[in-house]
């Protein structure tokens, strides 16, 4: 499903990450110049983090998540 990387191109500026499949639960790889990716395994498409979650504007997002997962999930995006 990764599309080809020309060898002449510079690998410095990408990283992939490991994001977690809505769906299934899958670790999905996306490089930095990616938006999202499919999941290889249920075939939903998988967000980086270029794109807001709903707990970052949803009011409704601690009390929809839990206090403790919404902790958590805002823990991180810093
Ligand atoms: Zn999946």
């Amino acid at each position: 499903m990764r599309s080809y990387r020309c060898p002449g191109q510079s690998e410095r500026s990408l990283e992939a990450e490991f994001y977690r499949c809505p769906g299934c639960g899958w670790e999905v790889e996306i490089f930095s110049d990616e938006l999202r990716a499919r999941c290889p395994r249920c075939g939903r498409e998988v967000y980086g983090k270029k794109t807001p979650s709903c707990i970052d504007w949803c009011k409704a997002a601690e009390q929809c998540l839990g206090s403790d997962a919404w902790r958590q999930l805002k823990g991180k995006r810093g």
